[in-house]
């Protein structure tokens, strides 16, 4: 089943059980504090919090979602993509637990001619937190799954808040299993790669007061509770379509062929399904996965920058072209790797295909700016690393630091390559160099202030570059492609 119609049965399943259809937001959130859409609720909150009353008692939507904060995991788990479409089920005071559990599990198992998903029962794994004994009712006795395929957790798991006092409850997650060729047995509670969590259901049902992280008292009960439900589309098209991962989905795999054409190099796939030692499948994955994403954002509105959604953006496209390098590929790639994505996303968003013109030119400009970058910089890289190896070393703050200065190096780009050579870069005192200078312009600026050189065009270049660097921690630490 192609992803488009796993969306299409969603849609039509949950319209048919009264739910009002309503279309994917942009990817670029409005809600304050959050820079992208991260899960298929977030465009109702004003709702959920009862800021705004809800248009429709019941709604479904199948919304594209960035994750930055699994950039990490993309490429080495089976089941993580930076950009993926979530889709929901969302009750606003209306249905509860006793009609969610049982229509998620009619969805799922009711088969392909019935409009479901035809998954195999007994395949199927929950969990639920430890105190929901109505949700464990629900499950056990509603639905008829066995005891052993239920497990209980504690809140660190399976209870949803916002970090402040407000809407809070308890969450249910589904499960599949992958069978014994993926991992251990146990349930998704001992391991997470052969037992998929593909749904996640969360039932809105108290008023939290305040209190830090997990550790908050409940106040009462909601006067009215909503259900918030998210699956993810590609874990399902991975199960349904037969393939190893998120990567090998119908809307994701042809970036990673045109990558391992364009390198001449093999992608193993199946011949290796837990494997993180191939590193060229690796590679290939996080092409797949950041072109995709790249291309989304670029539609959605969002340029390369070097702070914000722009920097993510950046560092997407950067890390695609880091990791055709790395498959051996120096030349540009983006005029390949670009249209490709485009025709396997254009089916589902025309957006990608009437505006190409558009998104592509900025890829391109940014991959020339950054092979630019890269050449300029490598061999004084290298000539560190060197240093750095013979001894026994890290790249020093003082080479990182001209590596920025004189090169227009980011500092995460020579802490992957510095990785990769297998050395480490001492990053405080490349820090403590940032700062000094940061420290010099401002009193050079303060001392200046009423001479002749204009000094805000300085100004400006400064704060943009200290900017990287909040943007940079921001996201994420990684230090590998
Ligand atoms: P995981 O534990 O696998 O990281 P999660 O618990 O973080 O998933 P939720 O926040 O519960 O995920 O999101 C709801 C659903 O969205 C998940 O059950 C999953 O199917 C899907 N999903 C979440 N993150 C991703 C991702 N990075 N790529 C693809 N699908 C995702
Ligand atoms: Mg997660
Ligand atoms: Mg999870
Ligand atoms: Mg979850």
């Amino acid at each position: 089943m192609l992803t488009h119609e796993i969306t299409e049965r969603w849609l039509n399943y949950f319209q048919k059980q009264g739910h009002s259809v309503v279309p994917s937001a942009s990817l670029v959130s409005t809600q304050p504090g959050s820079m992208f859409t991260i899960a298929g609720m977030v465009p109702f909150i004003p709702y959920f919090l009862g800021q705004e009353q809800a248009p429709w008692p019941r709604a479904t939507s199948v919304q594209k979602c960035i994750r930055t904060l699994d950039i990490d995991e993309v490429g080495k788990t089976a089941r993580h993509g930076t950009f993926f479409q979530m889709a929901g089920n969302f009750s606003f005071g209306d249905y509860f637990k006793e009609k969610a559990i049982p229509m998620a599990w009619e969805l799922l198992t009711s088969s392909v001619e019935d409009g479901g998903y035809g998954l195999d029962p007994e395949r199927l794994w929950v969990t639920i937190y430890e105190g929901d004994e109505e949700a464990f009712e629900l499950w056990h006795n509603t639905v008829g799954l066995p005891e052993e395929r239920i497990q209980r957790m504690g809140k660190d798991e399976n209870y949803w808040d916002t970090g402040q006092p407000g809407p809070a409850g308890p969450d249910s997650e589904i499960f599949y299993d992958r069978g014994p060729r993926y991992g251990k047995d146990g349930g998704p509670a001992v391991d997470d790669d052969r037992y998929i969590e593909i749904w996640n259901l969360v039932f809105m049902q108290y008023q939290r007061g305040e209190g830090s992280g997990k550790d908050y008292e409940i106040l009462g009960e909601l006067p009215r509770k909503n259900i918030d439900t998210g699956l993810g589309v590609e874990r399902m098209a991975m199960l349904l379509q037969g393939v190893e991962n998120f990567y090998e989905t119908d809307q994701v795999r042809p970036v990673l062929d045109a990558a391992a054409r364009l390198s001449g190099r093999t992608y193993h796939g199946a011949e290796h399904p837990q494997d993180t030692g191939y590193d060229d499948d690796v590679r290939m994955r996080v092409v797949a996965d950041h072109i995709r994403s790249s291309l989304m954002l670029i539609a959605d509105g969002v340029t390369p920058g070097n702070e914000g959604r722009g920097y993510i953006l950046r560092r997407l496209l950067r890390r695609a072209i880091r990791a055709m390098r790395l498959l051996g590929v120096t030349e540009p790639c983006l005029k390949v790797l670009l249209p490709t994505s485009r025709d396997a996303m254009g089916e589902m968003f025309p957006v990608v295909v009437d505006d190409f013109e558009r998104i592509s030119r900025i890829a391109y400009a940014e991959e020339k700016a950054f092979l630019k970058t890269i050449e300029s910089g490598t061999s004084r890289l290298d000539e560190a690393v060197a240093v750095a190896k013979s001894e026994g070393g890290a790249v020093t703050g003082a080479d990182a630091f001209a590596l920025h200065d004189t090169y227009g190096f980011p500092i995460d780009l020579t802490l992957e390559m510095a990785a990769e050579a297998g050395v480490a870069v001492d990053e405080t005192a490349f820090r403590s160099l940032m700062k000094e200078q940061r420290d010099r312009a401002r009193a050079d600026a303060q001392a200046k202030k009423g001479a002749h050189a204009d000094l805000s065009v300085l100004r400006a270049l400064q704060e943009q570059r200290d900017s990287v660097f909040t943007g940079y921690t921001e996201v994420s630490s990684a230090t590998t492609i």
